[in-house]
């Protein structure tokens, strides 16, 4: 059965090597996805910067011309950024109100630039970690093979 789905794959990635997987023959050492993802670099070599600007990504690696076509992420990062960011702010603003209840200039003051410097932050670091891992994973969307 393994062997089955393996033969597939394989004859699969002969066919259109580029489109099945990132097609990735060249020898690097393993980078840390975390670390990486949070510096906002390549995925394989750790050196050529990952994004153009702050959340879109440069076609290729500077340094190991490695093509990013093959990254996306979805609305990973976001669930993230919404789930974490929103437990922080939420929770803060829930804390501040028990214990001090201050007006609610206050919590716009404070809490809108937090959360919008937050959000930013977060997403690209959510970004640069998922696509990452989906680098590491060789992980892509879900084909049906027919032959
Ligand atoms: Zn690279």
């Amino acid at each position: 059965m393994a062997a089955d789905r393996d033969r597939t794959l394989t004859s699969e990635q002969d066919k259109t090597p580029d489109k099945i997987s990132h097609d990735d023959s060249a020898l690097f050492a393993p980078v840390d996805p975390f670390k990486v993802g949070i510096q906002g670099c390549c995925p394989r070599c750790g050196q050529g910067k990952l994004f153009d600007g702050l959340l879109s990504l440069k076609p290729r690696c500077a340094a190991c011309d490695l093509d990013y076509a093959f990254a996306d992420a979805g609305d990973g990062p976001a669930v993230f950024v919404i789930l974490i960011v929103g437990f922080i702010v939420i929770g803060s603003v829930l804390w501040m109100q028990i214990n001090y209840a201050p007006p609610i200039w206050v919590y716009i003051v404070l809490f809108a630039p937090l959360t919008i410097i937050l959000s930013l932050l977060s997403l690209r670091w959510c970004k640069g970690i998922l696509i990452a891992l989906q680098y590491r994973n060789n992980a892509a969307e879900g084909r049906v093979h027919r032959d």
